[in-house]
């Protein structure tokens, strides 16, 4: 379908003024279809002229101001005859339910045969779901009736009233809900979710909170209804008394778990909707409930940043996200016991974020060529997120807080309801910090690319500083940006110290006076507590200290610096992958922090399946394994099951988790529930050592959604020709599975192990997959780059064929970004393997 262009969208801006859309839906049309009724009052600034509107679906009937007219519908778009001044639209439609996560999602779960409907609008969906205007500037009043299945609990953006039930027709009795209007909003940010949901409430401070999931979690919902609320209720507050103002759509704010959903949550106008695998069903690390936690805020924060106050166009994703994912991390770390938010982020999200900032899909944080909306749902990447967040926290450094937050809330006050751009926000930022910005802005919004810091030192006959300098090399051809950052001076004994040093906008090297007559360091950490987005180079000496030095440093934030620079030596092929791998088995035993060690044990399983050539595979999992076992007699315990479950290579271990899966020999503290499990079972399977009756076996006894999608996995895995044939079907041809199952195929199928039995798949996988564009949403393609690529087949083969489909025209956007992506790294694990010999 074609994408609505930022031209378009300027021009039909320019001519129409939107004042309301009353919606109404009907959800008891049987298990494919629904119908919508789209009732919009707009106005024209030149009549006569006309305009056209979204609709993915078919349309009925439609009337222009009483008028039926001709229905010139091509592809997603009605052509509208000439506007009067004033004008009343009414499209009558039937639309499909989805199985992507895209426009109105229909799951049944498979614990009790109930379905439940979501719909996710953004960024341009809710034309799958009813006719409208589908862009962010066009904001109107919404309100919304539905009919559903009597039993039904349905939740939309303003607060719902159920009428009476009525008798129905072939479907059984019904009810009728009516929402109170909501807005001005943007359509992308309209929900609805209906099913028989099971539903907790709490009020706080005069607003109305809610929490909702399927009726087969209500046990756990529940269980962990009073952490939820707490945490939502103290965001709130937080948020309220930090921007000075309530929060802005009325007295409602619900949160809803989702089957199926394709990110991980959506900040729907008093309706965020959750991925469901957040509703814990087994024990989980405290990292997991802190990433929750930080999803909660994050979702909450749009509110403000993208719900009150909207991008015009999609170039500003980052005026959303980066502030969302800024204030995440800043409100977990207020207001839970998360204290340690900084050093999670530094290694879960800025990471990555390095990483696709030096890759070839990299963009500005704020780009300027975002031509249509399928170009601007491919910044929802770690640029828009991570490194914006990052840039935030300098400029909130730079102003200093109080300014920075007094800006924002001249911004809120000054846009509110309406749509902003970046000159927008900086404009209002500069005024109140009575400092032009402009320039700031430049530099770190509109380029591309990762400074690097290095420390140029020089030590005495004593073993002392006699000169300390931090010079910084801007990315190839861009400019100097400035910084404010930390020297941490990790000496042998005691805790350290950080340095402030503010790098301005020069080239020249910046002394450190303080650091002069000091004794040399063990560790001279640039970035310390990570304040500012930059690479930092790690010595020789240095890599060899860290395993001493790193359980000395008492900030998280600065070990996370830590470890994301090591796994950048290991990416650039300077240093091993296996010396990462011992790092981790040296420092993780002492790691406080809940945040940073899953993600350290990730990158430790990358390194094993992708940096390391294959005879070197297993010694390294050996390590890790040794690792997970040092660990599950502490505080990680949870983290180190998992970890021992999928990376046990020794028939020693192997028999300790199939005995752990009969109960017996099981570590204190780790309880051998579902998820688990199916870990172990998932590696038993891939190496031959559970077949088709172990896992028919576990489904029975674990018939849920996650256990379906956990029975996938298996199978995919399973080393036999047949397996891998009935998995590749389910990768390329099947039309009807579910986002999650189309992920685990692609999980399940790819094992390192598996490299002789998939190998004649490699091909065919580049040869098949742009086909399936011509049916698959941008959503399901997401998932079938970002699951299904060949990513453990590193060699010159698969860089080649990489390059090849690339080379082609016809791809579709996010076929050719997630590909270059992931034919990037087949590039840098090349490299490192090379690095390894
Ligand atoms: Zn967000």
């Amino acid at each position: 379908m074609p994408s609505l262009t930022q031209a378009e969208a300027v021009r039909r801006a320019a001519l129409l003024a939107v004042d309301s859309y009353a919606v109404e839906l009907d959800l008891t049309r049987g298990d494919q279809l629904f119908g919508s009724v789209s009732r919009i009052r707009f106005r024209c600034h030149q009549p006569g002229e006309s305009t056209f509107v979204e609709l993915t679906g078919r349309p009925v009937a439609a009337t222009l101001n009483g008028a039926p007219i001709e229905l010139d519908h091509r592809d997603n778009r009605v052509t509208l005859p000439p506007l009067a001044a004033d004008n009343e639209l009414v499209v009558i439609a039937e639309g499909e339910y989805t199985r992507s996560g895209e426009g109105l999602h229909r799951a049944v779960d498979p614990a009790d045969g109930e379905v439940y409907l979501c719909a996710s609008s953004a960024p341009d969906n809710a034309q799958r779901v009813f006719a409208c205007f589908d862009q962010p500037d066009l904001k109107a009043t919404v309100t919304l009736s539905v009919t559903a299945p009597a039993p039904w609990t349905v939740l939309g953006n303003g607060a719902g009233t159920r009428g009476a039930t009525e008798s129905g027709s072939d479907a059984g009795a019904v009810a009728r809900w009516e929402f109170e209007p909501v807005g001005p909003m943007s359509v992308y940010l309209f929900t609805v979710c209906a099913g028989t949901f099971h539903s907790r409430y709490r009020e706080h401070d005069g607003i109305g909170y809610g929490w909702h999931c399927r009726a087969s979690l209500a046990e756990h919902l529940d269980e962990q209804a009073d952490e939820l609320f707490t945490l939502t209720e103290r965001a709130m507050d937080w948020y309220q008394r930090t921007f000075a103002m309530r929060y802005p759509f009325g007295a409602k704010y619900d949160q809803v778990f989702v089957p199926e959903f394709l990110y991980g949550a959506m900040e729907n106008i008093g309706c965020v909707t959750v991925r469901d695998e957040w509703l814990y069903r087994s024990a989980v690390p405290d990292s997991e409930r802190q990433l929750r936690a930080m999803v909660i805020a994050h979702e909450m924060a749009h509110m403000w940043f993208g719900d009150l106050v909207t991008l015009r166009w999609w170039d500003d994703l980052w005026l959303n996200e980066s502030f969302a994912e800024f204030l995440g991390f800043r409100v977990v770390g207020e207001v839970s016991r998360y204290a340690d938010a900084w050093g999670f982020f530094g290694v879960f999200r800025k990471l990555p974020g390095y990483q696709a900032d030096q890759g070839p899909a990299t963009h500005p944080v704020a780009p300027t060529d975002v031509p249509d909306v399928a170009h601007g749902l491919l910044n929802i990447d770690a640029i828009s997120y991570p490194k914006g967040a990052s840039a935030l926290r300098q400029l909130a450094a730079l102003l200093g807080e109080d300014t920075f937050f007094a800006g924002l809330r001249a911004y809120f006050s000054r846009y509110a309801y309406r749509n902003a751009t970046l000159a927008d926000l900086i404009g209002t930022l500069s005024e109140v910090g009575g400092v032009d910005l402009t320039g700031w802005a430049d530099r770190w919004l509109r380029t591309t690319g990762v400074d690097v810091l290095t420390a140029h030192t020089r030590v005495d006959a004593a073993g002392r500083y006699s000169a300390v300098e931090v010079a910084r090399s801007a990315p190839a051809g861009g400019p100097v940006r400035p910084h404010r950052i930390r020297v941490g001076w990790y000496p042998a004994t005691g805790t350290g110290e950080g340095i402030p040093v503010t790098l301005p906008l020069t080239d020249d090297p910046v002394p450190v006076p303080e650091l002069v007559g000091r004794p040399a360091a063990e560790l001279l950490l640039l970035n310390d507590a990570d304040l500012t987005f930059a690479r930092v180079d790690l010595t020789p000496a240095e890599l060899d200290r860290l395993g001493a030095v790193l359980p000395a440093m008492p900030d998280a934030a600065s070990r996370a610096v830590v470890w994301t620079n090591a796994w950048e030596l290991v990416r650039a092929g300077r240093w091993p992958a296996e010396r990462f791998v011992e790092l981790a088995a040296t420092a993780l035993p002492a790691e406080p922090s809940p945040g940073l060690p899953p993600s350290v044990l990730r990158l430790c399983e990358r390194a094993a399946d992708t940096y390391l050539p294959a005879e070197r595979r297993d010694p390294a999992l050996r390590v890790l394994a040794g690792l997970a076992r040092v660990l599950l007699a502490g505080p990680h315990r949870l983290l180190a099951a998992s970890v021992l479950a999928r990376c046990a290579v020794t028939d020693e271990e192997l028999e300790l988790l199939a005995d752990w899966r009969r109960g017996e020999r099981v570590p204190e503290g780790v309880p051998v529930d579902a998820e688990l499990r199916w870990s172990i079972l998932f590696r038993l399977a891939t190496l031959g050592l559970a077949g088709p009756a172990e896992i028919d076996a576990e489904l029975t006894a674990d018939h849920t959604a996650a256990g379906e999608v956990a029975a996938t996995r298996c199978r995919a895995a399973l080393p036999d020709v047949a397996a891998k044939r009935a998995a590749w079907q389910l990768l390329m041809a099947d039309r009807s599975i579910s986002n999650r199952h189309l992920a685990a195929v692609g999980e399940g199928f790819w094992r390192p192990e598996h490299a002789v039995l998939t190998d004649e798949y490699v091909p065919r996988y580049f040869a098949e997959l742009p086909g399936t564009a011509a049916w698959r949403s941008p959503g399901l393609l997401l998932v079938a780059v970002g699951s299904g690529y060949p990513s453990t087949a590193v060699s010159e083969r698969t860089a080649r064929l990489g390059a090849e489909l690339l080379a082609r025209d016809d791809l579709a956007p996010m076929l050719r970004r997630k590909v270059v992506e992931a034919d990037h790294e087949i590039h840098v694990a090349l490299a490192a393997r090379a690095a390894a010999r």
